[in-house]
């Protein structure tokens, strides 16, 4: 049987590009791509890089405090959203770009259009035309669950964000996860009055326990008005904004509302279920470990699959599979041990198991410090940064790291590295400290502080 392509990719995102560039660019293989949006998917447009640029853009309000407290004659005129936001555009129009350049110079056909599957070998574009294919990936990646409730009130998600001519006054954010923390931390920054609802006992549900009590804490210092085990009733659109009544029996009015409660796998209406793809019960793609279908043909990868949410993830995935089925090289996307952070200010870095996590499992060291780093104890700022190990007390591998400090997401890029080729405790102590740096406290980690 001969088909136009020998590989079909639903979805312009990190997933969905890795895999058709390395396919085509390093396998040889006839790939097209659809792409309904803009091309680099959530990642590049409405995610990790112009909220990074945004973290970086709020930062300053804390830097022009402290330069102040180191000699520096500063008085800063303000934040000006629209002068950012023109930049924060052209960047984003830059690296879309450079995707579809990527693209290009791999030999992948671009469709600008939506597309969904027909059968096992049958792909078709909105205009009707049909395309064959051997294989067909699904990275069509997920977006921003919004309840009626928030909906019917005009309420906006982590997608709107980044398009807002103006930034309003105040705004309420809905939920605990990583991206309503981060939101809340970066508007706080911006001038922003923040207040956070989230309907968990803790913010940063699934990660260890101290950082989000830590991170929390550090929140509310800065300003936000977060409340836990609270969460909205109604919402009416009033004059100057949207009144909101809470579980807790306050009603109050915001000019903005962000919902960030969750997202969603993008197969809505993709015809997936009448070909004999399976989806679970989110709507998301089920594969095996190859990243494989029920339908032998067709493979997914990325956020479509809910597995590991994250950029690097579905990039490894997209690899994965491109060197599976067009490489001769059998490999398996690696779940385990990924390293995360989290950009609330401060940043949070984390590898392996929480606390919690590791005491289900076996008998444990726990080790850990707070402090104030020494840049902002000079300034006579409070935060604190801490930093622990949680450490199997049978093999003394070190099982988890924990950082909550400014950069602990590039510090947790490294710790990483020794945590997966199994360092335990004792080589992180022999390990001659550099100093003056926050890092250091996690080679001088005497004395466990719990056993258990
Ligand atoms: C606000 C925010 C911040 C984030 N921050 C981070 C971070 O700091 N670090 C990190 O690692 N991850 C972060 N993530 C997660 C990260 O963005 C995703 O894990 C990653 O983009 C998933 O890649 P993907 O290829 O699976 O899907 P996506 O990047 O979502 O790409 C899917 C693409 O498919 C297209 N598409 C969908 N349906 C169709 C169709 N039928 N036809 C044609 N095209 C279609 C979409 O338009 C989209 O471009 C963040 C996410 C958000 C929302």
């Amino acid at each position: 049987m001969t088909f136009d392509y020998d590989l079909f990719v639903i979805g312009g995102g990190s997933g969905g590009v890795r895999a058709a560039r390395i396919a085509a660019g390093e396998h040889g293989a006839k790939v097209a791509l659809a792409e309904e949006d803009r091309m680099g998917g959530t990642c590049v447009i409405r995610g990790c890089v112009p909220k990074k640029l945004m973290v970086f853009a709020s930062s300053f309000a804390e830097t022009f405090g402290e330069a102040r407290a180191y000699g520096w004659d500063v008085t800063p005129a303000g934040f000006d959203w629209r002068a950012f936001r023109g930049r924060l555009d052209a960047e984003l129009d830059r690296l879309e770009r450079a995707y579809r350049a990527g693209l290009d110079t791999a030999g992948v056909t671009v469709f600008d259009t939506r597309a969904t599957v027909a059968d096992a070998h049958t792909v078709r574009l909105a205009d009707g035309a049909t395309v064959t294919a051997r294989h067909i990936l699904i990275a069509t990646g997920g977006r921003p669950f919004l309840p009626d409730i928030a909906s019917a009130a005009g309420a906006l998600t982590s997608n709107d964000i980044f398009r807002l001519d103006r930034l309003p006054e105040s705004v309420l954010i809905v939920g605990g996860g990583f991206i309503a923390c981060e939101f809340a931390c970066i508007l706080n920054g911006m001038g922003v009055k923040v207040t956070q609802f989230y309907r968990g006992e803790q913010i940063l549900r699934g990660f260890d326990g101290e950082a989000r009590g830590h991170i929390a804490e550090h929140m509310r210092e800065a300003g936000i008005d977060l409340h836990v085990g609270c969460d909205v009733i109604e919402m009416e659109r009033v004059a100057g904004g949207t009144r909101v009544t809470a579980t807790n029996g306050h009603e109050t009015v915001h000019e903005a509302v962000v919902y960030a409660t969750g997202r969603v796998p993008n197969t809505d209406g993709l015809g997936l279920e009448a070909t004999g793809v399976r989806l679970g019960r989110k709507g998301e793609v089920v594969v095996d470990e190859w990243s494989q279908t029920a339908v032998p043909s067709i493979y997914a990868v990325g956020d479509v699959t809910d597995r590991v949410n994250l950029t690097p993830v579905a990039i490894r995935e997209g690899h994965a599979f491109a060197d599976t089925v067009f490489g001769a090289r059998p490999t398996r996307a690696d779940h385990t041990l990924v390293p995360s952070a989290v950009f609330t200010q401060p940043e949070f870095g984390t590898v392996g198991l929480t606390e919690e996590e590791a005491r289900d499992l076996g008998p444990i060291e726990v080790y850990a410090t707070a402090f104030r780093p020494m840049r902002s104890a000079f300034a006579g700022r409070p935060e604190r940064a801490m930093m622990k190990l949680v450490v199997s007390a049978g093999t003394r591998k070190v099982l988890g790291c924990h950082i909550v400090a400014p950069q602990a997401g590039e510090m947790i890029q490294l710790a990483a590295i020794a945590i997966r080729m199994g360092a335990t405790k004792e080589d992180f102590d022999s390990t001659v400290a550099v100093h003056p740096v926050m890092a250091e406290e996690l080679v001088t980690l005497r004395k466990p502080v719990r056993t258990g």
